[in-house]
């Protein structure tokens, strides 16, 4: 039976029965595939190998319904980012949609390393909503959904002034399409410049830029509003943590 080796990064482990493991890898070469990882849980190489944010090299070969693990080698683990509650959301934030958008063995590779480079950051100890709204907004584009920025979207207008942002059009708009449209948002300049910065720069880059909170906050819902529209789907990970944090912001206002 022919063995197949590849990269790829463990994005799901399910413990089944008592020593064996089922886990969705995305790999470079075959895309995202389910491994069936028998003993893994008794087998300390393959209980680090088969464990979630695990990137490394597999040995797989192809069983009649799933790919079955023969062998791995860590490369990295991000697994760290585990000890952190916040840092694992954005990671398990960015891993959904990962996974969402790897629908070919080639989209995936580019997903893949993007996801990597993403993790890489998160782990250096980058602003996660900065790393997650850039990590969506590339994505988009690995995809082959660019949003149309060097122009108005809708009129073609160039040199536009007050810059809007309309995920149902796919981009800019000026003030006056904007109009016309009911989802338009406007967008500040150095959102803007964010925005293309992302779509221009390839990995590791992607990544390294800054923003002010209030332009963040504007890059992220442009962002996760975007992936929502071309995905048809919502992204509820976050959620979690904004309870969290207006919680905490009661309990500070109360003692
Ligand atoms: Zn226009």
């Amino acid at each position: 039976m022919a063995l197949i080796r590849t990269k790829g990064l463990v994005i799901r482990e399910i413990n089944v029965g008592e020593a064996d493991k089922i886990i969705t890898l995305l790999t470079e070469d075959i895309g995202k595939v389910s491994v069936s990882a028998r003993r893994a849980r008794k087998n300390s190489r393959f209980s680090y190998g088969t464990q979630i944010l695990t990137y490394g090299q597999y040995i797989l070969f192809k069983g009649r319904n799933s790919y079955i693990l023969d062998g791995c080698d860590i490369i990295i683990s991000f697994y760290d980012l585990a000890n952190d509650l916040e840092r694992f959301t954005y990671a398990a934030h960015m891993i959904e949609m990962a996974s969402d958008a790897a629908s070919d063995h080639q989209t995936s590779s580019r997903v893949l390393n993007l996801l990597l480079h993403g993790l890489n950051a998160l782990g250096k100890g980058r602003e996660p909503l900065l790393v997650s709204s850039a990590f969506t907004m590339k994505l988009m584009q690995i995809c082959g959904y660019p949003p149309h920025v060097t122009s108005c979207v809708s009129c073609r207008e160039k040199g536009v002034e007050k810059i809007y942002f309309s995920s149902k059009r796919c981009g800019f708009v000026c003030e006056n399409c904007a109009k016309t449209c009911n989802d338009a948002v406007p967008v500040a300049t150095g959102t803007a410049k964010a925005i293309l910065h992302v779509l221009c720069s390839d990995n590791p880059r992607v990544f390294n830029f800054n923003l002010s909170p209030e332009n963040l906050e504007s890059f992220s819902d442009i962002s996760n509003g975007y992936i929502e529209e071309r995905f048809d789907k919502k992204y509820r990970k976050l959620d979690y943590l904004k309870e969290i944090s207006q919680v905490t912001y009661h309990l500070g206002k109360n003692i």
